[in-house]
Protein backbone atom coordinates (compact mmCIF):
# COMPACT_ATOMS: atom_id res chain seq x y z
CA UNK A 1 0.00 0.00 0.00
CA UNK A 2 2.64 1.98 0.61
CA UNK A 3 4.43 2.01 -2.86
CA UNK A 4 1.11 2.58 -4.37
CA UNK A 5 0.48 5.35 -2.38
CA UNK A 6 4.47 7.11 -3.39
CA UNK A 7 3.37 6.18 -7.10
CA UNK A 8 0.24 7.65 -6.90
CA UNK A 9 2.02 10.59 -5.61
CA UNK A 10 5.13 10.81 -7.39
CA UNK A 11 4.40 9.04 -10.33
CA UNK A 12 2.34 12.37 -11.76
CA UNK A 13 5.51 14.40 -11.86
CA UNK A 14 7.98 11.75 -13.41
CA UNK A 15 5.28 9.49 -15.61
CA UNK A 16 7.57 6.13 -15.63
CA UNK A 17 4.36 3.98 -15.63
CA UNK A 18 1.84 3.06 -18.32
CA UNK A 19 -0.30 0.94 -16.59
CA UNK A 20 -0.35 0.79 -12.71
CA UNK A 21 -1.96 -2.47 -11.19
CA UNK A 22 -3.43 -1.20 -7.92
CA UNK A 23 -6.21 -3.88 -7.55
CA UNK A 24 -3.71 -6.81 -8.80
CA UNK A 25 -0.88 -5.74 -6.39
CA UNK A 26 -3.11 -5.23 -3.66
CA UNK A 27 -4.82 -8.56 -4.03
CA UNK A 28 -1.73 -9.99 -4.03
CA UNK A 29 0.00 -8.18 -1.29
CA UNK A 30 -3.45 -9.39 0.72
CA UNK A 31 -2.91 -13.27 -0.56
CA UNK A 32 1.11 -13.22 0.83
CA UNK A 33 -0.24 -11.77 3.88
CA UNK A 34 -2.30 -15.29 4.81
CA UNK A 35 0.64 -17.34 3.06
CA UNK A 36 1.64 -20.27 5.43
CA UNK A 37 5.18 -20.12 6.95
CA UNK A 38 6.99 -22.15 4.36
CA UNK A 39 6.10 -19.59 1.85
CA UNK A 40 7.76 -16.60 3.71
CA UNK A 41 11.29 -17.58 2.84
CA UNK A 42 10.67 -16.92 -0.88
CA UNK A 43 13.25 -14.84 -2.21
CA UNK A 44 11.32 -11.69 -3.02
CA UNK A 45 8.84 -12.21 -0.76
CA UNK A 46 6.31 -9.32 -1.20
CA UNK A 47 8.78 -7.13 -2.82
CA UNK A 48 7.38 -4.83 -5.46
CA UNK A 49 8.73 -4.42 -8.66
CA UNK A 50 7.95 -3.04 -12.19
CA UNK A 51 8.17 -4.48 -15.73
CA UNK A 52 8.97 -2.40 -18.90
CA UNK A 53 5.54 -2.76 -21.14
CA UNK A 54 7.24 -4.88 -23.57
CA UNK A 55 6.46 -8.00 -21.53
CA UNK A 56 3.34 -9.86 -21.54
CA UNK A 57 1.39 -9.97 -18.02
CA UNK A 58 -1.85 -12.13 -18.31
CA UNK A 59 -4.85 -10.03 -17.77
CA UNK A 60 -2.73 -6.65 -17.55
CA UNK A 61 -2.51 -4.38 -20.58
CA UNK A 62 0.65 -4.95 -22.53
CA UNK A 63 1.30 -1.92 -25.16
CA UNK A 64 4.80 -2.08 -26.33
CA UNK A 65 4.17 2.27 -26.06
CA UNK A 66 2.21 1.33 -29.12
CA UNK A 67 -1.19 2.70 -30.43
CA UNK A 68 -1.52 -1.13 -32.41
CA UNK A 69 -1.61 -2.57 -29.43
CA UNK A 70 -3.44 -0.34 -27.22
CA UNK A 71 -5.98 -2.78 -26.03
CA UNK A 72 -4.07 -5.89 -26.36
CA UNK A 73 -4.10 -7.72 -22.86
CA UNK A 74 -1.95 -10.93 -23.60
CA UNK A 75 -3.78 -14.37 -22.19
CA UNK A 76 -0.73 -15.54 -20.76
CA UNK A 77 3.12 -14.28 -18.88
CA UNK A 78 6.45 -13.96 -20.40
CA UNK A 79 8.74 -16.36 -18.60
CA UNK A 80 10.24 -13.65 -16.31
CA UNK A 81 7.25 -12.68 -15.06
CA UNK A 82 6.13 -15.59 -14.00
CA UNK A 83 9.61 -16.56 -12.67
CA UNK A 84 9.16 -13.21 -10.53
CA UNK A 85 5.76 -14.27 -9.28
CA UNK A 86 6.68 -17.42 -8.59
CA UNK A 87 9.29 -16.02 -6.11
CA UNK A 88 6.94 -13.84 -4.05
CA UNK A 89 7.17 -10.47 -6.09
CA UNK A 90 4.42 -8.21 -6.43
CA UNK A 91 3.90 -6.80 -9.91
CA UNK A 92 3.27 -3.13 -9.21
CA UNK A 93 2.62 -1.98 -12.94
CA UNK A 94 4.18 -1.63 -16.41
CA UNK A 95 6.93 0.60 -17.13
CA UNK A 96 6.83 3.27 -19.91
CA UNK A 97 9.35 2.67 -23.28
CA UNK A 98 10.35 3.88 -26.54
CA UNK A 99 7.42 2.28 -29.08
CA UNK A 100 8.63 -1.47 -29.22
CA UNK A 101 11.33 -0.47 -27.82
CA UNK A 102 12.90 1.63 -30.79
CA UNK A 103 14.86 4.89 -29.66
CA UNK A 104 16.94 6.26 -27.11
CA UNK A 105 14.99 8.80 -24.54
CA UNK A 106 11.84 7.19 -24.31
CA UNK A 107 9.94 9.72 -26.58
CA UNK A 108 8.62 7.60 -28.89
CA UNK A 109 6.36 6.62 -26.31
CA UNK A 110 3.24 6.85 -28.05
CA UNK A 111 1.81 7.52 -24.45
CA UNK A 112 3.51 9.67 -22.58
CA UNK A 113 6.93 11.46 -21.95
CA UNK A 114 8.85 9.72 -19.00
CA UNK A 115 11.19 12.20 -17.09
CA UNK A 116 14.85 12.20 -15.59
CA UNK A 117 14.07 12.04 -12.19
CA UNK A 118 17.07 13.79 -11.95
CA UNK A 119 16.39 16.74 -14.01
CA UNK A 120 12.69 17.50 -15.23
CA UNK A 121 13.98 18.72 -18.34
CA UNK A 122 16.11 16.13 -19.32
CA UNK A 123 14.91 12.41 -21.24
CA UNK A 124 15.55 9.20 -18.93
CA UNK A 125 17.26 7.49 -21.73
CA UNK A 126 15.78 4.89 -23.55
CA UNK A 127 13.85 2.71 -24.61
CA UNK A 128 14.06 1.46 -20.96
CA UNK A 129 12.98 5.05 -19.72
CA UNK A 130 10.19 4.10 -17.53
CA UNK A 131 12.12 1.22 -15.96
CA UNK A 132 15.06 3.15 -14.63
CA UNK A 133 12.93 6.51 -13.74
CA UNK A 134 11.09 4.55 -11.40
CA UNK A 135 13.89 2.97 -9.69
CA UNK A 136 15.70 6.05 -9.99
CA UNK A 137 12.66 8.10 -7.98
CA UNK A 138 12.45 5.25 -5.74
CA UNK A 139 9.12 3.96 -6.52
CA UNK A 140 10.45 0.30 -7.10
CA UNK A 141 14.13 -1.30 -5.73
CA UNK A 142 14.03 -2.59 -9.13
CA UNK A 143 12.52 -3.43 -12.56
CA UNK A 144 13.25 -5.35 -15.75
CA UNK A 145 13.99 -3.77 -18.92
CA UNK A 146 15.35 -5.24 -22.68
CA UNK A 147 18.33 -4.31 -24.18
CA UNK A 148 18.97 -4.86 -28.00
CA UNK A 149 21.23 -2.13 -28.42
CA UNK A 150 21.82 -0.47 -25.19
CA UNK A 151 18.43 0.00 -23.54
CA UNK A 152 18.97 -1.23 -20.41
CA UNK A 153 22.54 0.42 -19.53
CA UNK A 154 22.22 3.66 -21.52
CA UNK A 155 18.75 4.77 -19.57
CA UNK A 156 20.70 3.32 -16.11
CA UNK A 157 23.28 5.19 -17.06
CA UNK A 158 21.16 8.81 -17.78
CA UNK A 159 19.17 7.85 -14.13
CA UNK A 160 21.78 7.09 -11.73
CA UNK A 161 21.20 3.49 -11.33
CA UNK A 162 22.36 0.01 -12.32
CA UNK A 163 21.66 -1.66 -15.25
CA UNK A 164 22.57 -5.02 -16.25
CA UNK A 165 22.26 -6.40 -19.86
CA UNK A 166 23.33 -10.60 -19.72
CA UNK A 167 24.86 -12.56 -22.23
CA UNK A 168 22.40 -13.02 -25.08
CA UNK A 169 20.27 -16.53 -24.19
CA UNK A 170 21.04 -16.46 -20.31
CA UNK A 171 17.15 -15.37 -19.89
CA UNK A 172 14.32 -16.72 -21.90
CA UNK A 173 12.49 -14.23 -24.17
CA UNK A 174 9.66 -16.12 -24.23
CA UNK A 175 7.02 -13.23 -23.62
CA UNK A 176 9.37 -10.41 -24.43
CA UNK A 177 7.66 -8.20 -27.89
CA UNK A 178 10.13 -9.22 -30.05
CA UNK A 179 12.36 -5.85 -31.72
CA UNK A 180 15.43 -7.30 -32.97
CA UNK A 181 15.06 -11.01 -31.88
CA UNK A 182 18.63 -12.17 -32.10
CA UNK A 183 19.72 -8.72 -30.45
CA UNK A 184 17.17 -8.32 -27.65
CA UNK A 185 17.99 -9.40 -23.83
CA UNK A 186 16.22 -9.11 -20.80
CA UNK A 187 17.79 -7.43 -17.29
CA UNK A 188 17.03 -5.47 -14.10
CA UNK A 189 17.64 -2.33 -12.77
CA UNK A 190 18.62 -2.17 -9.18
CA UNK A 191 20.39 0.56 -6.96
CA UNK A 192 23.32 -1.84 -6.21
CA UNK A 193 24.92 -4.39 -8.21
CA UNK A 194 24.05 -6.97 -5.27
CA UNK A 195 20.56 -6.51 -6.16
CA UNK A 196 21.11 -6.92 -9.77
CA UNK A 197 22.93 -10.60 -9.33
CA UNK A 198 20.06 -11.86 -7.20
CA UNK A 199 17.66 -10.43 -9.54
CA UNK A 200 19.69 -12.30 -12.53
CA UNK A 201 19.63 -15.33 -10.19
CA UNK A 202 15.82 -15.58 -10.12
CA UNK A 203 15.16 -14.66 -13.92
CA UNK A 204 18.06 -16.81 -15.60
CA UNK A 205 18.31 -20.15 -16.87
CA UNK A 206 17.14 -22.46 -20.14
CA UNK A 207 13.46 -21.95 -20.84
CA UNK A 208 11.72 -24.89 -22.91
CA UNK A 209 9.59 -21.89 -24.60
CA UNK A 210 12.73 -20.19 -25.70
CA UNK A 211 14.90 -22.04 -27.80
CA UNK A 212 17.32 -19.37 -28.15
CA UNK A 213 17.46 -19.54 -23.90
CA UNK A 214 21.35 -21.42 -22.93
CA UNK A 215 21.65 -24.38 -21.18
CA UNK A 216 23.56 -22.99 -19.19
CA UNK A 217 23.51 -24.06 -15.56
CA UNK A 218 21.86 -20.96 -13.11
CA UNK A 219 24.75 -19.96 -11.01
CA UNK A 220 24.84 -18.17 -7.86
CA UNK A 221 25.77 -15.05 -9.49
CA UNK A 222 26.22 -13.45 -5.88
CA UNK A 223 28.73 -15.52 -4.73
CA UNK A 224 32.07 -13.96 -6.61
CA UNK A 225 30.98 -10.31 -5.28
CA UNK A 226 33.14 -9.91 -2.17
CA UNK A 227 36.00 -11.08 -3.99
CA UNK A 228 37.49 -7.75 -5.38
CA UNK A 229 39.45 -7.10 -8.44
CA UNK A 230 43.02 -8.51 -7.37
CA UNK A 231 44.55 -10.09 -9.90
CA UNK A 232 41.93 -8.91 -12.69
CA UNK A 233 42.95 -7.15 -15.22
CA UNK A 234 40.76 -4.36 -16.71
CA UNK A 235 40.52 -3.49 -20.68
CA UNK A 236 40.76 0.00 -21.58
CA UNK A 237 39.94 0.55 -25.56
CA UNK A 238 42.76 1.53 -27.36
CA UNK A 239 40.89 2.75 -30.91
CA UNK A 240 37.15 3.40 -29.00
CA UNK A 241 35.22 6.33 -30.66
CA UNK A 242 35.83 9.93 -28.58
CA UNK A 243 34.06 12.07 -31.41
CA UNK A 244 31.06 13.83 -29.25
CA UNK A 245 32.13 12.48 -25.93
CA UNK A 246 31.76 14.71 -23.39
CA UNK A 247 34.17 16.14 -21.02
CA UNK A 248 32.79 15.50 -18.35
CA UNK A 249 31.95 11.66 -19.03
CA UNK A 250 35.55 11.21 -19.76
CA UNK A 251 36.85 12.43 -16.58
CA UNK A 252 34.09 10.31 -14.65
CA UNK A 253 35.15 7.38 -16.28
CA UNK A 254 38.76 7.78 -16.29
CA UNK A 255 38.00 8.42 -12.50
CA UNK A 256 36.19 5.34 -12.29
CA UNK A 257 39.16 3.51 -14.07
CA UNK A 258 41.48 4.57 -11.40
CA UNK A 259 39.65 3.46 -8.72
CA UNK A 260 39.43 0.04 -9.79
CA UNK A 261 43.63 0.40 -10.50
CA UNK A 262 44.41 1.17 -6.61
CA UNK A 263 41.64 -1.01 -5.45
CA UNK A 264 44.03 -4.03 -7.47
CA UNK A 265 43.33 -4.35 -10.90
CA UNK A 266 45.62 -4.31 -13.79
CA UNK A 267 44.88 -1.76 -16.03
CA UNK A 268 45.80 -3.26 -19.75
CA UNK A 269 44.97 -1.75 -23.17
CA UNK A 270 43.19 -3.33 -25.84
CA UNK A 271 42.18 -3.12 -29.36
CA UNK A 272 38.50 -3.27 -30.69
CA UNK A 273 39.09 -2.45 -34.55
CA UNK A 274 35.83 -2.86 -35.92
CA UNK A 275 33.39 -1.31 -33.38
CA UNK A 276 33.70 1.86 -35.53
CA UNK A 277 31.49 0.23 -37.15
CA UNK A 278 29.00 -1.49 -35.09
CA UNK A 279 26.31 1.36 -35.09
CA UNK A 280 26.15 1.26 -39.13
CA UNK A 281 25.97 -2.58 -39.15
CA UNK A 282 23.31 -2.95 -35.61
CA UNK A 283 20.92 -0.46 -37.66
CA UNK A 284 20.62 -2.60 -40.70
CA UNK A 285 20.54 -5.48 -38.52
CA UNK A 286 18.21 -4.44 -35.98
CA UNK A 287 15.54 -2.96 -38.66
CA UNK A 288 15.80 -6.05 -40.87
CA UNK A 289 15.13 -8.14 -37.54
CA UNK A 290 11.90 -6.10 -36.79
CA UNK A 291 10.51 -5.42 -39.75
CA UNK A 292 10.14 -9.19 -39.95
CA UNK A 293 9.09 -8.94 -36.18
CA UNK A 294 6.27 -6.75 -36.96
CA UNK A 295 4.51 -8.03 -39.54
CA UNK A 296 2.53 -10.06 -37.51
CA UNK A 297 0.61 -6.43 -36.24
CA UNK A 298 -1.86 -6.60 -39.58
CA UNK A 299 -4.77 -5.91 -37.50
CA UNK A 300 -6.17 -9.67 -37.76
CA UNK A 301 -4.52 -11.63 -34.70
CA UNK A 302 -3.52 -8.68 -32.21
CA UNK A 303 -4.81 -5.84 -30.73
CA UNK A 304 -5.80 -2.47 -33.11
CA UNK A 305 -7.97 -2.97 -36.43
CA UNK A 306 -8.82 -0.02 -38.42
CA UNK A 307 -12.15 -0.48 -41.18
CA UNK A 308 -11.60 -0.89 -44.30
CA UNK A 309 -13.39 -1.62 -47.49
CA UNK A 310 -10.82 -4.63 -48.69
CA UNK A 311 -8.49 -6.98 -47.01
CA UNK A 312 -5.08 -4.61 -47.97
CA UNK A 313 -6.86 -1.67 -47.46
CA UNK A 314 -7.73 -3.18 -43.40
CA UNK A 315 -4.00 -3.60 -43.31
CA UNK A 316 -2.73 -0.84 -44.72
CA UNK A 317 -5.15 1.79 -42.54
CA UNK A 318 -4.50 -0.34 -39.44
CA UNK A 319 -0.75 0.00 -39.86
CA UNK A 320 -0.39 3.23 -40.76
CA UNK A 321 -2.66 4.32 -38.06
CA UNK A 322 -1.37 1.82 -35.41
CA UNK A 323 2.47 2.61 -35.80
CA UNK A 324 4.40 5.39 -34.87
CA UNK A 325 7.38 7.74 -36.86
CA UNK A 326 10.04 6.02 -35.58
CA UNK A 327 8.59 2.31 -36.15
CA UNK A 328 7.58 3.04 -39.60
CA UNK A 329 11.01 4.62 -40.31
CA UNK A 330 12.64 1.27 -39.15
CA UNK A 331 10.55 -1.46 -40.91
CA UNK A 332 11.55 0.64 -44.35
CA UNK A 333 14.88 0.49 -43.87
CA UNK A 334 14.57 -3.23 -42.86
CA UNK A 335 12.65 -4.33 -45.88
CA UNK A 336 14.64 -2.18 -48.08
CA UNK A 337 17.84 -3.81 -46.59
CA UNK A 338 16.54 -7.80 -47.25
CA UNK A 339 15.21 -7.03 -49.83
CA UNK A 340 16.36 -9.39 -52.79
CA UNK A 341 18.43 -6.70 -54.76
CA UNK A 342 19.96 -4.91 -51.82
CA UNK A 343 20.44 -8.16 -49.54
CA UNK A 344 23.99 -8.63 -50.22
CA UNK A 345 25.22 -4.93 -50.00
CA UNK A 346 23.71 -4.39 -46.40
CA UNK A 347 22.30 -7.40 -44.72
CA UNK A 348 24.64 -9.65 -45.48
CA UNK A 349 27.37 -7.05 -45.01
CA UNK A 350 26.26 -5.98 -41.90
CA UNK A 351 26.27 -9.98 -40.82
CA UNK A 352 29.80 -10.00 -41.78
CA UNK A 353 30.75 -6.80 -39.80
CA UNK A 354 28.78 -8.34 -36.81
CA UNK A 355 31.09 -11.68 -37.02
CA UNK A 356 34.29 -9.34 -37.33
CA UNK A 357 32.61 -7.61 -34.32
CA UNK A 358 32.78 -10.63 -32.23
CA UNK A 359 36.03 -11.89 -32.65
CA UNK A 360 37.75 -8.27 -31.87
CA UNK A 361 35.90 -9.03 -28.36
CA UNK A 362 37.24 -12.57 -28.44
CA UNK A 363 40.73 -11.23 -29.06
CA UNK A 364 40.47 -8.82 -26.79
CA UNK A 365 39.16 -11.31 -23.98
CA UNK A 366 42.72 -12.99 -24.10
CA UNK A 367 44.52 -10.16 -23.31
CA UNK A 368 41.97 -8.87 -20.04
CA UNK A 369 39.05 -9.88 -17.85
CA UNK A 370 36.37 -7.18 -18.01
CA UNK A 371 36.69 -4.15 -20.14
CA UNK A 372 35.24 -0.62 -19.25
CA UNK A 373 34.05 2.23 -21.15
CA UNK A 374 31.55 5.20 -20.62
CA UNK A 375 28.20 3.71 -21.36
CA UNK A 376 27.01 6.53 -23.21
CA UNK A 377 28.87 9.44 -24.73
CA UNK A 378 26.57 12.24 -23.15
CA UNK A 379 24.72 12.41 -19.99
CA UNK A 380 20.84 12.66 -19.92
CA UNK A 381 19.86 15.53 -22.69
CA UNK A 382 17.10 17.55 -22.97
CA UNK A 383 13.75 16.93 -24.55
CA UNK A 384 13.47 17.40 -27.87
CA UNK A 385 17.45 18.07 -28.41
CA UNK A 386 17.58 14.44 -31.21
CA UNK A 387 14.08 13.84 -31.84
CA UNK A 388 14.45 15.73 -35.18
CA UNK A 389 17.69 13.93 -35.90
CA UNK A 390 17.37 10.24 -35.90
CA UNK A 391 21.42 9.98 -36.39
CA UNK A 392 22.41 12.19 -33.42
CA UNK A 393 19.55 9.92 -31.34
CA UNK A 394 21.24 6.60 -33.00
CA UNK A 395 24.69 7.77 -31.88
CA UNK A 396 24.35 7.47 -28.59
CA UNK A 397 24.48 3.83 -28.84
CA UNK A 398 27.51 4.09 -30.00
CA UNK A 399 29.25 1.88 -27.12
CA UNK A 400 26.59 -0.21 -25.84
CA UNK A 401 26.05 -1.50 -29.22
CA UNK A 402 28.60 -3.98 -29.87
CA UNK A 403 27.90 -5.90 -27.19
CA UNK A 404 24.55 -6.71 -28.41
CA UNK A 405 26.00 -7.72 -31.63
CA UNK A 406 29.09 -10.21 -29.92
CA UNK A 407 26.08 -11.50 -27.95
CA UNK A 408 28.06 -10.47 -24.75
CA UNK A 409 27.06 -9.14 -21.33
CA UNK A 410 27.58 -5.70 -19.92
CA UNK A 411 26.53 -3.40 -16.77
CA UNK A 412 26.09 -0.18 -16.07
CA UNK A 413 27.31 1.31 -12.57
CA UNK A 414 26.79 5.06 -12.00
CA UNK A 415 30.32 6.39 -11.35
CA UNK A 416 29.55 10.03 -10.57
CA UNK A 417 28.00 13.32 -12.11
CA UNK A 418 28.79 15.17 -14.53
CA UNK A 419 27.46 19.36 -14.41
CA UNK A 420 24.67 17.25 -11.96
CA UNK A 421 23.78 14.53 -14.11
CA UNK A 422 25.05 10.41 -13.83
CA UNK A 423 27.33 9.28 -15.65
CA UNK A 424 27.65 5.43 -16.41
CA UNK A 425 30.50 3.21 -16.22
CA UNK A 426 30.49 0.56 -18.33
CA UNK A 427 31.62 -2.44 -17.81
CA UNK A 428 31.67 -6.12 -20.53
CA UNK A 429 32.63 -9.04 -19.82
CA UNK A 430 32.92 -12.29 -21.70
CA UNK A 431 30.12 -14.09 -22.53
CA UNK A 432 28.27 -16.27 -19.32
CA UNK A 433 31.22 -14.74 -17.60
CA UNK A 434 28.80 -12.45 -15.56
CA UNK A 435 30.04 -13.31 -12.30
CA UNK A 436 33.21 -11.45 -13.05
CA UNK A 437 30.95 -8.86 -14.38
CA UNK A 438 29.63 -8.52 -11.03
CA UNK A 439 32.37 -8.70 -8.90
CA UNK A 440 34.21 -5.74 -10.51
CA UNK A 441 31.25 -3.49 -10.45
CA UNK A 442 30.48 -4.48 -7.00
CA UNK A 443 34.34 -3.62 -6.35
CA UNK A 444 33.56 -0.20 -7.86
CA UNK A 445 30.39 0.44 -6.67
N1 LIG B 1 18.52 2.86 -29.02
C1 LIG B 1 18.64 1.63 -29.73
C2 LIG B 1 17.57 1.57 -30.80
O1 LIG B 1 16.89 2.52 -30.96
C3 LIG B 1 18.56 0.48 -28.81
C4 LIG B 1 17.20 0.15 -28.39
C5 LIG B 1 17.13 -1.02 -27.51
O2 LIG B 1 18.13 -1.48 -26.97
N2 LIG B 1 15.94 -1.58 -27.39
O3 LIG B 1 17.41 0.60 -31.49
Amino acid sequence: ADVLRRIRQVDPQVGAFLTVDEEGATARAKALDDAPADERGKALFGVPYALKDNMCTAGIRTTAASRILENYIPPYDATVAEKLRAAGGIMVGKTNMDEFAMGSSTENSAYQKTKNPYDLDAVPGGSSGGSAAAVAAGLVPFALGSDTGGSIRQPAAFCGVVGLKPTYGRVSRFGLIAFASSLDQIGPFTRTVEDAAYVLNLISGRDLLDSTSAPADVEDFTADLQKGVQGLRIGVVRDIDTEGLQPGVRAAVDGAIDTLRQAGAEVVEVSLPNSHYAVAAYYLLAPAEASSNLARYDGVRYGRRAEGETLLQMYQRTRSEGFGMEVKRRIMIGTYALSSGYYDAYYKRAQQMRTLILRDFEAAFQHCDVIATPTAPTTAFKFGEKTDNPLQMYLNDIYTIPANLAGIPGISVPCGLSDGLPVGLQLLGRAFDEKTLLRVAHAYE
